[in-house]
């Protein structure tokens, strides 16, 4: 036997040629894919988050609130999920407030140390009198996330049970305080407290503002630090470092009283909506500053958190 050669020169390179076009079919064929898949949950996202913002700004109480949490609920239950919804009145400096936190359950496959995931947003915007707030991004970009990702999720097979998670009442309804913000979070926190589920909870991945087609996550301080990190490497892995920043600030968001109820969280939030944050509570907080990129990175490194977070 002889070992096998080319039979010529030529014949060499139709091989090298025929590897070289099969190999850059294989990457075509690889990028169509991903560009499918990247192009799917943002595109959604941001379908979703315009049906939402599309209802006008959302202040709790309002009309276009209630039509908010219809929508919420007809899209979790359509994705085949359980929902709860928890009722309750807020005492604000306005007077007493109905509220409505939304929960759409996934239960895991089980199995040893199972534990709840959830992942969060606020739906309601910041009540505002002197002008037309609709809160695209603060309100409208997590809850068209969690939305599109709710049918997503539903397929997964993932061991933790999965909560998505609406919360309502984050803003403030006069001046940020510890008595007048976070009433949604607040209440939930409380509630997992008092039934003793909050040691249950394994982790808590809050999304705020993520749709800014100027995306930068900031690491924010108060998040626990383990969590943080597994959220920043998941979007590493990903590539997407350069909108995960490095630097940061302490951020106080609906993942406060989480985090004062023992269950480890993180807040995914880019606070810088922009030219100097002048977007954030402002008439400009609009649909045209969202892009389904940014919602589409968020997802990804979301789902890439969840699959390293169900491996533990
Ligand atoms: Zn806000």
């Amino acid at each position: 036997m002889t070992p096998w050669r080319p039979r010529s020169k030529s014949g060499r390179y139709k091989v090298l040629l025929a590897l070289v076009i099969l190999a850059g079919a294989a990457l075509l064929a690889w990028v169509a894919v991903s560009l499918t898949k990247a192009a799917s949950i943002g595109k959604d996202a941001l379908e979703q988050a315009n049906r939402i913002i599309a209802l006008g700004p959302r202040p709790c109480g309002s009309e276009a609130h209630q039509k908010a949490q219809a929508a919420i609920v007809e899209k979790l239950t359509s994705s085949g999920m359980a929902v709860d919804q928890d009722h309750f009145t807020a005492k604000t400096p306005v007077g007493s407030v109905p509220m409505n936190n939304i929960i759409g359950r996934i239960p895991g496959r089980g199995g040893i140390s199972q534990r709840t995931i959830i992942l969060a947003t606020h739906y309601d915007t910041k009540l505002v009198r002197d002008f037309r707030f609709v809160g695209a991004n603060d309100g409208g970009s997590g809850t068209g996330l969690l939305l599109a990702l709710a049918p997503l999720l539903v397929k997964q097979n993932y061991r933790h049970n999965i909560w998505l998670v609406f919360l309502d009442g984050e803003e403030a309804f006069r001046e940020w305080s510890a008595t007048d913000s976070l009433y949604g979070s607040r209440h939930m926190a409380g509630e997992l407290k008092a039934r003793g589920i909050a040691p249950q909870i394994g982790a808590f991945i809050l999304l705020d503002m993520v749709g800014d087609a100027d995306l930068g996550i900031l690491q924010d301080s108060n998040s626990t630090p383990w969590l943080r990190d597994l959220v920043w490497k998941a979007a590493a892995r990903l590539g997407y470092s350069k909108h995960f920043l490095s630097t940061g600030t302490a951020m106080e968001d609906d993942h406060m009283p989480f985090l004062q109820a023992g269950i480890p969280s993180v807040d995914v939030i880019d606070f810088d909506y922009g030219p100097g944050n002048s977007y954030w509570h402002t008439v400009h907080d609009t649909a045209d500053k969202l892009s389904a990129q940014s919602l589409q990175i968020v997802g990804d490194v979301v789902l890439e958190t969840l699959s390293e977070l169900d491996g533990q």
